[in-house]
Protein backbone atom coordinates (compact mmCIF):
# COMPACT_ATOMS: atom_id res chain seq x y z
CA UNK A 1 0.00 0.00 0.00
CA UNK A 2 2.82 2.62 1.33
CA UNK A 3 4.53 1.45 -2.03
CA UNK A 4 1.25 2.31 -4.41
CA UNK A 5 1.21 5.59 -2.59
CA UNK A 6 5.14 6.52 -3.35
CA UNK A 7 4.06 5.74 -6.74
CA UNK A 8 1.04 8.23 -6.76
CA UNK A 9 3.16 10.56 -5.27
CA UNK A 10 6.04 10.07 -7.29
CA UNK A 11 3.91 10.29 -10.88
CA UNK A 12 2.09 13.27 -8.96
CA UNK A 13 5.37 15.53 -8.53
CA UNK A 14 6.89 14.59 -11.81
CA UNK A 15 3.47 15.94 -13.42
CA UNK A 16 3.64 18.70 -11.26
CA UNK A 17 7.31 20.13 -12.04
CA UNK A 18 7.04 23.00 -14.28
CA UNK A 19 10.19 24.62 -16.37
CA UNK A 20 10.57 28.30 -16.53
CA UNK A 21 13.20 29.83 -19.23
CA UNK A 22 13.90 33.01 -18.51
CA UNK A 23 15.90 35.19 -20.64
CA UNK A 24 17.95 37.78 -19.77
CA UNK A 25 19.06 40.22 -22.99
CA UNK A 26 20.30 44.30 -23.43
CA UNK A 27 22.72 45.62 -25.18
CA UNK A 28 26.72 45.35 -24.03
CA UNK A 29 27.24 46.83 -20.55
CA UNK A 30 23.94 47.02 -19.63
CA UNK A 31 24.09 44.75 -16.94
CA UNK A 32 23.50 41.03 -18.22
CA UNK A 33 26.23 39.46 -16.19
CA UNK A 34 25.98 41.13 -12.89
CA UNK A 35 22.28 40.81 -13.56
CA UNK A 36 22.43 36.73 -13.48
CA UNK A 37 25.52 36.35 -11.26
CA UNK A 38 23.32 38.26 -8.45
CA UNK A 39 20.07 36.48 -9.30
CA UNK A 40 21.42 32.79 -9.22
CA UNK A 41 22.79 34.25 -5.86
CA UNK A 42 19.28 35.77 -3.98
CA UNK A 43 17.84 32.18 -5.37
CA UNK A 44 20.54 29.76 -4.53
CA UNK A 45 20.23 31.82 -0.48
CA UNK A 46 16.48 31.83 -1.02
CA UNK A 47 15.94 29.49 1.57
CA UNK A 48 16.95 31.96 4.51
CA UNK A 49 17.46 35.25 2.64
CA UNK A 50 16.65 38.43 4.29
CA UNK A 51 17.23 40.62 1.04
CA UNK A 52 13.88 39.30 -0.58
CA UNK A 53 11.20 40.63 0.74
CA UNK A 54 9.45 41.88 -2.07
CA UNK A 55 9.81 38.21 -3.85
CA UNK A 56 6.53 36.46 -2.06
CA UNK A 57 7.47 32.68 -2.32
CA UNK A 58 10.83 33.66 -0.15
CA UNK A 59 9.36 36.24 2.21
CA UNK A 60 6.52 33.81 2.86
CA UNK A 61 8.73 31.34 3.73
CA UNK A 62 7.87 28.61 1.40
CA UNK A 63 11.16 28.12 -1.32
CA UNK A 64 12.79 25.13 0.66
CA UNK A 65 16.25 26.11 -0.94
CA UNK A 66 17.44 26.23 -4.75
CA UNK A 67 20.62 24.48 -6.41
CA UNK A 68 22.24 24.54 -9.58
CA UNK A 69 21.40 21.38 -11.70
CA UNK A 70 22.99 20.45 -15.50
CA UNK A 71 21.63 22.65 -17.96
CA UNK A 72 18.96 20.92 -20.11
CA UNK A 73 20.48 22.47 -23.99
CA UNK A 74 24.07 20.29 -23.61
CA UNK A 75 25.32 22.53 -26.72
CA UNK A 76 25.10 25.63 -24.87
CA UNK A 77 28.05 27.39 -22.97
CA UNK A 78 27.56 27.19 -19.31
CA UNK A 79 26.97 30.82 -17.51
CA UNK A 80 29.82 31.09 -15.62
CA UNK A 81 28.75 31.75 -12.27
CA UNK A 82 31.58 30.65 -9.95
CA UNK A 83 33.68 32.67 -12.29
CA UNK A 84 31.44 35.37 -11.61
CA UNK A 85 30.89 34.92 -7.76
CA UNK A 86 34.69 34.70 -7.52
CA UNK A 87 36.02 38.23 -8.86
CA UNK A 88 32.76 39.79 -6.44
CA UNK A 89 33.88 38.27 -3.46
CA UNK A 90 37.67 38.63 -3.55
CA UNK A 91 39.69 41.46 -1.95
CA UNK A 92 39.39 44.10 -3.54
CA UNK A 93 35.94 42.59 -5.46
CA UNK A 94 35.72 43.28 -8.69
CA UNK A 95 32.91 43.22 -11.26
CA UNK A 96 32.66 39.76 -13.47
CA UNK A 97 33.97 39.61 -16.71
CA UNK A 98 30.52 39.83 -19.12
CA UNK A 99 29.84 37.22 -21.57
CA UNK A 100 30.00 37.84 -25.20
CA UNK A 101 27.89 34.56 -26.32
CA UNK A 102 24.85 32.98 -25.15
CA UNK A 103 24.85 30.84 -22.02
CA UNK A 104 22.69 29.08 -20.22
CA UNK A 105 22.42 27.75 -16.87
CA UNK A 106 19.78 25.58 -14.63
CA UNK A 107 18.33 25.87 -11.02
CA UNK A 108 15.87 23.74 -9.24
CA UNK A 109 13.76 25.39 -6.63
CA UNK A 110 11.91 23.46 -4.33
CA UNK A 111 8.85 24.87 -3.07
CA UNK A 112 5.72 24.59 -0.74
CA UNK A 113 2.67 25.51 -3.35
CA UNK A 114 0.40 27.84 -1.71
CA UNK A 115 -3.30 26.45 -0.48
CA UNK A 116 -4.77 25.40 -3.52
CA UNK A 117 -4.92 22.93 -6.37
CA UNK A 118 -1.22 22.19 -5.73
CA UNK A 119 -1.15 21.93 -2.26
CA UNK A 120 -3.81 19.38 -2.02
CA UNK A 121 -1.42 17.19 -4.57
CA UNK A 122 1.22 17.43 -2.63
CA UNK A 123 3.41 19.38 -0.05
CA UNK A 124 6.40 20.35 -1.98
CA UNK A 125 7.09 21.23 -5.50
CA UNK A 126 9.70 21.60 -8.27
CA UNK A 127 10.28 24.34 -10.69
CA UNK A 128 13.08 24.21 -13.03
CA UNK A 129 14.76 27.52 -13.95
CA UNK A 130 16.53 28.21 -17.46
CA UNK A 131 18.27 30.96 -17.34
CA UNK A 132 19.19 32.23 -20.73
CA UNK A 133 21.95 34.89 -21.80
CA UNK A 134 22.33 36.67 -25.40
CA UNK A 135 23.34 39.84 -26.27
CA UNK A 136 20.71 42.15 -27.43
CA UNK A 137 22.53 43.30 -30.55
CA UNK A 138 21.71 40.15 -31.52
CA UNK A 139 17.97 41.24 -31.79
CA UNK A 140 18.89 44.71 -33.93
CA UNK A 141 19.17 41.92 -36.78
CA UNK A 142 15.72 41.17 -37.02
CA UNK A 143 14.70 43.91 -39.64
CA UNK A 144 17.79 42.53 -42.17
CA UNK A 145 15.14 39.29 -43.10
CA UNK A 146 12.96 41.22 -44.43
CA UNK A 147 15.60 43.58 -46.57
CA UNK A 148 17.13 42.51 -49.85
CA UNK A 149 21.02 43.10 -49.62
CA UNK A 150 20.65 46.40 -51.77
CA UNK A 151 17.94 47.61 -49.24
CA UNK A 152 20.23 47.19 -46.55
CA UNK A 153 22.84 48.57 -47.78
CA UNK A 154 20.46 51.91 -48.72
CA UNK A 155 19.35 51.63 -45.34
CA UNK A 156 22.99 51.93 -43.99
CA UNK A 157 24.02 54.76 -46.25
CA UNK A 158 21.37 56.92 -45.25
CA UNK A 159 22.51 56.78 -41.30
CA UNK A 160 25.99 57.72 -42.25
CA UNK A 161 25.91 61.19 -41.02
CA UNK A 162 27.85 63.23 -38.43
CA UNK A 163 29.72 61.11 -35.82
CA UNK A 164 28.80 57.68 -37.98
CA UNK A 165 30.14 59.16 -40.92
CA UNK A 166 33.65 60.43 -39.17
CA UNK A 167 33.95 56.98 -37.87
CA UNK A 168 33.69 55.10 -41.01
CA UNK A 169 35.99 57.35 -42.75
CA UNK A 170 39.25 54.42 -43.17
CA UNK A 171 36.09 52.01 -44.41
CA UNK A 172 34.45 54.36 -46.76
CA UNK A 173 38.01 55.36 -48.35
CA UNK A 174 38.43 51.73 -49.32
CA UNK A 175 35.10 51.16 -50.77
CA UNK A 176 35.39 54.08 -53.05
CA UNK A 177 38.59 51.81 -54.91
CA UNK A 178 36.17 48.63 -54.59
CA UNK A 179 34.53 47.20 -58.07
CA UNK A 180 31.64 45.29 -57.12
CA UNK A 181 31.51 44.03 -60.52
CA UNK A 182 34.91 42.73 -60.63
CA UNK A 183 35.72 39.08 -60.31
CA UNK A 184 35.12 38.29 -56.29
CA UNK A 185 38.34 38.85 -54.03
CA UNK A 186 37.86 36.74 -51.18
CA UNK A 187 40.98 38.19 -49.35
CA UNK A 188 39.93 42.22 -50.41
CA UNK A 189 36.41 41.63 -49.12
CA UNK A 190 38.07 39.59 -45.68
CA UNK A 191 40.14 43.25 -45.81
CA UNK A 192 37.15 45.39 -46.13
CA UNK A 193 35.21 44.04 -44.02
CA UNK A 194 37.25 43.73 -41.59
CA UNK A 195 37.22 47.68 -41.76
CA UNK A 196 33.76 47.96 -41.76
CA UNK A 197 33.48 45.89 -38.28
CA UNK A 198 35.99 47.84 -36.69
CA UNK A 199 33.97 51.03 -37.37
CA UNK A 200 31.07 49.18 -36.14
CA UNK A 201 33.31 48.34 -33.03
CA UNK A 202 34.24 52.01 -33.09
CA UNK A 203 30.83 53.68 -33.23
CA UNK A 204 30.18 51.82 -29.84
CA UNK A 205 33.44 52.13 -27.97
CA UNK A 206 34.02 55.95 -29.62
CA UNK A 207 30.88 56.94 -30.14
CA UNK A 208 28.71 55.71 -27.33
CA UNK A 209 26.68 54.39 -29.99
CA UNK A 210 23.91 51.51 -29.79
CA UNK A 211 22.68 50.74 -32.66
CA UNK A 212 25.01 48.68 -35.12
CA UNK A 213 23.74 46.17 -37.80
CA UNK A 214 24.76 43.70 -38.06
CA UNK A 215 24.59 42.91 -34.51
CA UNK A 216 26.79 39.65 -35.04
CA UNK A 217 29.38 41.69 -36.07
CA UNK A 218 29.94 43.10 -32.51
CA UNK A 219 29.15 40.02 -30.64
CA UNK A 220 30.25 37.00 -33.06
CA UNK A 221 29.84 34.28 -30.63
CA UNK A 222 31.28 30.77 -32.25
CA UNK A 223 31.39 32.52 -35.62
CA UNK A 224 34.22 34.93 -35.08
CA UNK A 225 36.55 34.80 -38.80
CA UNK A 226 33.68 33.19 -40.56
CA UNK A 227 33.08 34.07 -43.94
CA UNK A 228 29.40 34.44 -43.13
CA UNK A 229 30.68 37.45 -41.26
CA UNK A 230 32.50 39.12 -43.88
CA UNK A 231 30.66 41.64 -46.08
CA UNK A 232 29.31 44.90 -45.91
CA UNK A 233 27.07 47.43 -47.45
CA UNK A 234 27.57 48.45 -50.68
CA UNK A 235 27.38 52.14 -50.64
CA UNK A 236 27.93 55.36 -53.12
CA UNK A 237 28.93 52.51 -56.19
CA UNK A 238 29.22 54.14 -59.36
CA UNK A 239 26.76 51.29 -60.86
CA UNK A 240 23.06 51.33 -61.06
CA UNK A 241 20.89 48.79 -59.86
CA UNK A 242 20.02 47.50 -62.79
CA UNK A 243 24.11 47.04 -63.52
CA UNK A 244 24.71 45.36 -60.42
CA UNK A 245 21.48 43.22 -61.30
CA UNK A 246 22.78 41.85 -64.06
CA UNK A 247 26.51 41.29 -62.49
CA UNK A 248 27.67 38.03 -63.07
CA UNK A 249 27.77 35.32 -60.54
CA UNK A 250 31.44 35.50 -60.05
CA UNK A 251 31.75 39.26 -58.87
CA UNK A 252 32.05 40.68 -56.10
CA UNK A 253 28.95 41.84 -55.63
CA UNK A 254 27.16 38.13 -55.60
CA UNK A 255 29.71 37.41 -53.16
CA UNK A 256 28.20 40.13 -50.98
CA UNK A 257 25.40 39.35 -51.62
CA UNK A 258 25.33 35.64 -51.70
CA UNK A 259 27.15 36.20 -47.54
CA UNK A 260 24.27 38.56 -46.58
CA UNK A 261 22.00 36.25 -47.93
CA UNK A 262 23.37 33.06 -45.99
CA UNK A 263 24.04 35.33 -42.90
CA UNK A 264 20.12 36.16 -42.38
CA UNK A 265 18.96 32.96 -43.13
CA UNK A 266 21.43 30.91 -40.68
CA UNK A 267 22.96 33.04 -38.33
CA UNK A 268 19.62 35.78 -37.86
CA UNK A 269 17.11 32.97 -38.57
CA UNK A 270 19.14 30.55 -36.86
CA UNK A 271 19.11 32.24 -33.43
CA UNK A 272 14.80 33.00 -33.41
CA UNK A 273 14.61 29.51 -34.27
CA UNK A 274 16.94 28.02 -31.43
CA UNK A 275 17.26 30.04 -29.01
CA UNK A 276 14.28 33.24 -29.10
CA UNK A 277 11.15 30.60 -29.60
CA UNK A 278 11.82 28.37 -26.79
CA UNK A 279 11.95 31.80 -24.03
CA UNK A 280 8.40 32.16 -21.80
CA UNK A 281 9.55 35.30 -19.77
CA UNK A 282 12.33 37.75 -21.17
CA UNK A 283 13.92 40.31 -19.04
CA UNK A 284 15.41 43.55 -21.40
CA UNK A 285 18.12 45.11 -19.09
CA UNK A 286 19.19 48.95 -20.02
CA UNK A 287 21.56 51.50 -18.99
CA UNK A 288 19.90 54.45 -19.30
CA UNK A 289 22.59 56.77 -17.34
CA UNK A 290 25.22 55.77 -19.60
CA UNK A 291 23.73 57.55 -22.35
CA UNK A 292 22.74 60.61 -20.11
CA UNK A 293 25.94 60.78 -19.47
CA UNK A 294 27.30 60.73 -22.85
CA UNK A 295 24.99 63.24 -24.73
CA UNK A 296 22.25 63.38 -26.84
CA UNK A 297 23.81 61.85 -29.76
CA UNK A 298 23.95 58.80 -27.68
CA UNK A 299 20.80 59.04 -26.37
CA UNK A 300 19.14 59.37 -29.31
CA UNK A 301 20.82 56.56 -30.66
CA UNK A 302 20.06 54.68 -27.73
CA UNK A 303 16.49 54.69 -27.93
CA UNK A 304 16.55 54.06 -31.68
CA UNK A 305 18.38 50.52 -30.86
CA UNK A 306 15.69 50.06 -27.90
CA UNK A 307 12.75 50.64 -30.40
CA UNK A 308 13.94 47.87 -33.16
CA UNK A 309 15.00 45.95 -30.08
CA UNK A 310 11.30 45.61 -29.40
CA UNK A 311 10.11 44.49 -32.46
CA UNK A 312 11.28 41.32 -31.71
CA UNK A 313 8.67 41.20 -29.08
CA UNK A 314 5.91 42.38 -32.12
CA UNK A 315 4.26 38.76 -32.57
CA UNK A 316 1.32 40.30 -34.15
CA UNK A 317 -1.12 38.20 -35.89
CA UNK A 318 0.43 37.58 -39.23
CA UNK A 319 3.99 39.21 -38.42
CA UNK A 320 7.33 37.82 -39.66
CA UNK A 321 8.11 36.38 -36.16
CA UNK A 322 5.19 34.70 -35.75
CA UNK A 323 5.78 32.85 -39.83
CA UNK A 324 9.09 32.03 -38.06
CA UNK A 325 7.80 30.37 -35.13
CA UNK A 326 5.12 29.95 -32.92
CA UNK A 327 6.35 32.53 -29.64
CA UNK A 328 5.89 32.03 -26.56
CA UNK A 329 7.04 34.64 -24.46
CA UNK A 330 4.34 36.20 -21.84
CA UNK A 331 6.07 38.50 -19.47
CA UNK A 332 8.53 41.21 -20.19
CA UNK A 333 10.52 43.20 -18.16
CA UNK A 334 11.94 46.23 -19.00
CA UNK A 335 14.45 47.88 -16.24
CA UNK A 336 16.56 49.97 -15.83
CA UNK A 337 20.11 48.83 -14.58
CA UNK A 338 22.56 50.06 -12.17
CA UNK A 339 19.64 52.54 -9.39
CA UNK A 340 22.99 52.65 -7.17
CA UNK A 341 24.67 55.07 -10.01
CA UNK A 342 21.72 57.43 -8.53
CA UNK A 343 20.63 58.47 -4.89
CA UNK A 344 17.28 56.82 -3.88
CA UNK A 345 15.21 59.71 -4.97
CA UNK A 346 15.83 59.44 -8.23
CA UNK A 347 14.80 56.30 -8.99
CA UNK A 348 11.11 56.78 -9.46
CA UNK A 349 12.53 59.43 -12.26
CA UNK A 350 14.90 56.71 -13.35
CA UNK A 351 11.59 54.28 -14.08
CA UNK A 352 9.40 56.68 -15.43
CA UNK A 353 12.07 57.80 -17.87
CA UNK A 354 12.54 53.71 -19.22
CA UNK A 355 8.65 53.74 -19.43
CA UNK A 356 9.08 56.97 -21.75
CA UNK A 357 11.99 55.36 -23.80
CA UNK A 358 9.78 52.48 -24.64
CA UNK A 359 5.95 53.68 -24.58
CA UNK A 360 5.93 55.31 -27.84
CA UNK A 361 7.22 52.06 -29.67
CA UNK A 362 4.94 49.66 -27.00
CA UNK A 363 1.94 52.03 -27.60
CA UNK A 364 1.81 51.63 -31.93
CA UNK A 365 2.94 48.17 -31.74
CA UNK A 366 0.82 45.26 -31.40
CA UNK A 367 2.31 43.30 -28.43
CA UNK A 368 -0.78 40.90 -28.34
CA UNK A 369 -0.78 38.57 -25.28
CA UNK A 370 2.39 40.13 -23.81
CA UNK A 371 2.53 41.49 -20.12
CA UNK A 372 4.66 44.59 -19.64
CA UNK A 373 6.40 46.18 -16.72
CA UNK A 374 9.22 48.30 -16.10
CA UNK A 375 11.20 48.79 -12.89
CA UNK A 376 14.65 50.26 -11.92
CA UNK A 377 17.41 47.72 -9.96
CA UNK A 378 21.00 47.53 -9.13
CA UNK A 379 21.89 44.34 -9.45
CA UNK A 380 24.95 43.99 -7.14
CA UNK A 381 24.00 47.63 -5.38
CA UNK A 382 27.77 49.56 -4.93
CA UNK A 383 26.99 52.77 -3.34
CA UNK A 384 24.80 52.87 0.32
CA UNK A 385 22.77 56.14 0.29
CA UNK A 386 24.04 59.15 2.49
CA UNK A 387 23.97 62.66 3.39
CA UNK A 388 25.93 65.42 2.31
CA UNK A 389 26.07 69.32 3.81
CA UNK A 390 26.65 71.69 1.07
CA UNK A 391 26.39 75.37 1.75
CA UNK A 392 24.41 74.89 5.25
CA UNK A 393 21.91 72.64 3.22
CA UNK A 394 22.00 68.77 3.92
CA UNK A 395 21.30 67.12 0.08
CA UNK A 396 21.03 63.55 -0.61
CA UNK A 397 24.52 61.44 -1.58
CA UNK A 398 26.04 58.45 -2.24
CA UNK A 399 28.45 56.66 -0.65
CA UNK A 400 31.27 54.51 -2.21
CA UNK A 401 34.68 53.50 -3.06
CA UNK A 402 35.76 54.03 -6.75
CA UNK A 403 37.48 51.28 -8.91
CA UNK A 404 40.65 52.56 -8.03
CA UNK A 405 40.53 52.06 -4.28
CA UNK A 406 39.20 55.77 -3.70
CA UNK A 407 36.42 56.53 -1.21
CA UNK A 408 33.82 58.60 -2.96
CA UNK A 409 30.59 60.80 -1.30
CA UNK A 410 28.99 62.29 -4.11
CA UNK A 411 25.65 63.74 -5.54
CA UNK A 412 25.65 62.41 -9.11
CA UNK A 413 22.67 64.38 -10.49
CA UNK A 414 18.94 64.43 -11.53
CA UNK A 415 17.66 61.97 -13.72
CA UNK A 416 15.18 63.73 -15.99
CA UNK A 417 11.82 62.05 -15.46
CA UNK A 418 10.88 62.82 -19.48
CA UNK A 419 12.73 61.92 -22.53
CA UNK A 420 15.53 65.10 -21.81
CA UNK A 421 15.15 67.78 -24.24
CA UNK A 422 17.37 71.13 -25.42
CA UNK A 423 17.24 72.73 -21.93
CA UNK A 424 18.20 69.00 -19.83
CA UNK A 425 21.63 68.56 -22.71
CA UNK A 426 22.23 72.39 -21.94
CA UNK A 427 22.75 72.27 -18.08
CA UNK A 428 23.68 68.84 -17.51
CA UNK A 429 25.21 68.75 -14.29
CA UNK A 430 24.78 64.46 -14.60
CA UNK A 431 28.14 62.55 -13.79
CA UNK A 432 28.51 59.06 -12.61
CA UNK A 433 31.04 57.04 -11.55
CA UNK A 434 32.27 53.73 -11.69
CA UNK A 435 32.16 52.13 -8.25
CA UNK A 436 33.54 49.17 -7.07
CA UNK A 437 31.68 46.68 -5.40
CA UNK A 438 30.90 46.41 -1.74
CA UNK A 439 32.89 43.79 0.10
CA UNK A 440 30.67 40.83 1.17
CA UNK A 441 30.96 37.79 3.38
CA UNK A 442 31.12 34.30 1.35
CA UNK A 443 27.76 33.56 3.08
CA UNK A 444 26.00 36.27 2.76
CA UNK A 445 23.88 37.15 -0.47
CA UNK A 446 24.70 40.45 -2.53
CA UNK A 447 23.81 43.36 -1.88
CA UNK A 448 20.99 44.58 -4.55
CA UNK A 449 18.16 46.84 -4.82
CA UNK A 450 14.57 45.25 -6.02
CA UNK A 451 16.00 42.56 -8.00
CA UNK A 452 13.83 40.98 -5.47
CA UNK A 453 10.82 42.92 -7.27
CA UNK A 454 12.12 41.59 -10.99
CA UNK A 455 11.87 38.18 -9.90
CA UNK A 456 8.09 38.44 -8.31
CA UNK A 457 7.31 39.98 -11.44
CA UNK A 458 8.98 37.01 -13.69
CA UNK A 459 8.54 34.14 -11.16
CA UNK A 460 6.02 34.98 -8.57
CA UNK A 461 3.28 33.20 -10.15
CA UNK A 462 5.01 30.34 -11.39
CA UNK A 463 5.78 29.48 -7.80
CA UNK A 464 2.71 29.65 -6.05
P1 LIG B 1 26.91 42.96 -19.83
O1 LIG B 1 27.84 43.34 -20.93
O2 LIG B 1 25.49 43.32 -20.18
O3 LIG B 1 27.03 41.54 -19.37
O4 LIG B 1 27.25 43.94 -18.61
P2 LIG B 1 27.94 43.61 -17.20
O5 LIG B 1 27.02 42.84 -16.32
O6 LIG B 1 29.30 43.05 -17.43
O7 LIG B 1 28.05 45.08 -16.60
C1 LIG B 1 28.89 46.05 -17.17
C2 LIG B 1 29.43 46.95 -16.07
O8 LIG B 1 28.37 47.72 -15.53
C3 LIG B 1 30.01 46.20 -14.88
O9 LIG B 1 31.35 45.85 -15.09
C4 LIG B 1 29.87 47.22 -13.77
O10 LIG B 1 30.91 48.18 -13.85
C5 LIG B 1 28.55 47.91 -14.14
N1 LIG B 1 27.38 47.35 -13.41
C6 LIG B 1 26.57 46.32 -13.77
N2 LIG B 1 25.59 46.15 -12.87
C7 LIG B 1 25.77 47.09 -11.92
C8 LIG B 1 25.07 47.44 -10.71
O11 LIG B 1 24.05 46.84 -10.32
N3 LIG B 1 25.58 48.49 -10.00
C9 LIG B 1 26.69 49.19 -10.39
N4 LIG B 1 27.11 50.19 -9.63
N5 LIG B 1 27.36 48.89 -11.52
C10 LIG B 1 26.91 47.86 -12.26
Amino acid sequence: MNSVKRQVNKWVSRSLDRHVRLAVTGLSRAGKTAFITSLINQLLHSATNPRMPLFAPVREGRVLGARRVQQSQLHIPAFDYDLGIQSLRAHPPTWPSPTRDVSEIRLEIRYRPEKGAMKLLQDTATLYLDIVDYPGEWLLDLPLLSMSFDEWSRKQSGILTGKRKELAEDWLEAVDSFDPLADADEKLIGEMAAKFTAYLHACKEEGGLHWVQPGRFVLPGEYAGAPVLQFFPLIGNKYGESQLANAPKGSNYAMLKQRYDYYCQHIVKGFYQEHFSKVDRQIVLVDTLQPLNAGPASFNDMRMALEQLMQSFRYGKSGLLRRLFAPRIDKILFAATKADHVTPDQHPNLVSLLQQLIHEAWQTAAFEGIDMECVSLASIQATEPGMVNHQGETMSALRGTLENGEPMLMYPGDVPSRLPGESFWQDNQFEFRQFRPMQTDVDEPLPHIRVDKALQYLLGDKLR
